[in-house]
């Protein structure tokens, strides 16, 4: 069978398999179509179906996460873990709490998590979980019911040697620590391995929380550096303002760029000023409220509840809200209006049809499991400090993180260049280099 008759079969039975679950089929396309030249020079790959079995998760948990709300009324949700691949490591991803969560969201994640955590090159498997829970609006108290409840059966399956959860949409600092929390409570062990994300106070490590954020602006800058160009000076529109965009607009600031736009669910706030980005923490991060407050704080911010921040005219787009928020139409609008660099704080937010548009118009695109790999990566410092019972300070942690972006960013350029897509390609560069080291391992390993 040649090398595209047997990518084809794989997806077909990817869709056959996985009715429905239209954010998998969309992230298995997206690697797969990039893999042809890698399974031309390994046909023992093809033999050995490797990419079959990829495809498939090692293992799936599905769960009923029962609580009761502040009235008293008893309320169900559904939790998911998706053990999807462990040849490099233990399961590692992030949980999301979010009413869009199912199997086929939790899915796409932990597959493209799998080559995000093999780019690292540090050694870690690829996993994902959550659930439909939506903490916006809940209580402290009912949030934690809720981590308590989604623990009690996520416990059995965890472990710093077999999987790692961390947080990611909707599980920030407090969910880590209520979660944390029960987990040493049903296995009276503290065992600071388990999770990562945690407080610096007990087990946590400096710079997990900016990581991401920080990570896809040091990954932007070292592409910009392949123009000759920097952030300096730059406009910047940063979409999101939860964990990722908070710390992408506070690093970008440092550079000396400036971010003139960034949104939440509700909307999207321009600030010709900059946003001023402790004003944004103490709204988003600690009273937790709707982006429009921003605006009324500011005078010369205005916000819109209508439209999109794509329309905003800047150098750099750092999309790190969510999936397939830029569509074609954006992206458009942001080749229109000059943008040189795309660069994915998020997973997967640009559609199929928008990175088509940014390809054919020699935009510089940056995909997310490459640059956003940050996270996960001083997610697997913290559980080296934890393994060692060591704190590494700040700015050592952010070295270590800005160190690893900078090879991540080198390896796709490279790999790109081998696999005859020119450096520029990054999304073929990041999905071999990330294929090579998974498929490695897994042939080593043998049919398992
Ligand atoms: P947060 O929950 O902290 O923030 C998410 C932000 O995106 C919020 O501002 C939220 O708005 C907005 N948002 C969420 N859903 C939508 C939507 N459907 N439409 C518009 N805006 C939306 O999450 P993170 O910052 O942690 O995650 C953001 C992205 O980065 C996700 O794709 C995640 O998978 C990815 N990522 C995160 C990592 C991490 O370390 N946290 C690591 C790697 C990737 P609102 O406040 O209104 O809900």
């Amino acid at each position: 069978m040649d090398v595209s008759t047997h990518i084809e079969a794989v997806q077909a039975e990817v869709r056959r398999r996985n009715p429905g679950e239209a954010e998998f089929h969309q992230a298995v396309t997206e690697v797969l179509s990039s893999l042809g030249p890698a399974l031309v020079r390994h046909p023992e790959y093809v033999r050995g179906a490797v990419v079959d079995r990829l495809c498939e998760p090692e293992r799936q948990v599905v769960f009923r996460v029962p609580w009761v709300d502040d009235e008293g009324a008893v309320r169900v949700n559904r939790g998911f873990r998706i053990e999807f691949n462990s040849a490099l490591g233990p399961y590692k991803g992030g949980l999301r709490f979010h009413p869009s969560v199912n199997l086929g969201i939790v899915k796409f994640l932990g597959f493209e998590q799998i080559f995000k955590n093999a780019l690292t090159g540090m050694g870690i498997g690829g996993g994902k979980g959550g659930s439909d829970f939506d903490p916006r609006g809940r209580s402290d108290a009912e949030v934690m019911r809720f981590c308590q409840s989604f623990m009690t059966e996520l416990y059995r399956h965890i472990g710093e040697r077999t999987d790692v959860p961390a947080g990611d949409i909707g599980v920030g600092g407090r969910e880590i620590g209520y979660l944390f929390g029960q987990y040493k409570r049903l296995t009276n062990r503290f065992d600071a391995g388990v999770l990562t994300g945690k407080p610096v106070a007990w087990g946590g490590s400096h710079a997990r929380t900016e990581a991401t954020g920080y990570g896809a602006v040091f990954f932007a800058e070292e592409m910009l550096a392949t123009r000759g160009a920097s952030f300096d000076g730059r406009r910047v529109v940063v979409s999101g303002s939860g964990n990722v965009a908070l710390y992408a607009i506070e690093k970008v600031h440092a550079l000396g760029g400036r971010v003139v736009a960034c949104s939440d669910s509700s909307g999207y706030v321009v600030d010709e000023d900059g946003i001023d980005v402790e004003l944004l923490k103490e709204i988003k991060e600690v009273r937790r409220e709707r982006l429009s407050v921003y605006a009324e704080a500011r005078p010369t911010a205005r916000f819109s509840a209508r439209g999109t921040l794509y329309d905003v005219p800047c150098d750099v787009a750092l999309p790190c809200a969510t999936q397939n928020e830029i569509r074609r139409e954006d992206a458009v609008a942001l080749t229109k209006n000059g943008v040189l660099a795309v660069v994915e704080g998020a997973n997967m937010p640009s559609t199929p049809e928008a990175v088509e548009v940014f390809r054919e118009a020699g935009i510089l695109f940056g995909p997310g499991k490459a640059a956003n790999a940050g996270g996960v990566a001083t997610s697997a410092l913290e559980m080296q400090q934890n393994a060692a019972r060591d704190r590494w300070t700040f700015d050592q942690t952010e070295a270590r993180l800005a160190a690893v972006m900078r090879d991540v960013h080198a390896e796709c350029r490279r790999t790109a260049e081998e696999y005859g897509g020119g450096a520029d390609d990054y999304v073929l560069g990041a999905n071999i280099a990330g294929f090579l080291r998974v498929a490695d391992a897994m042939q080593a390993q043998g049919i398992v």
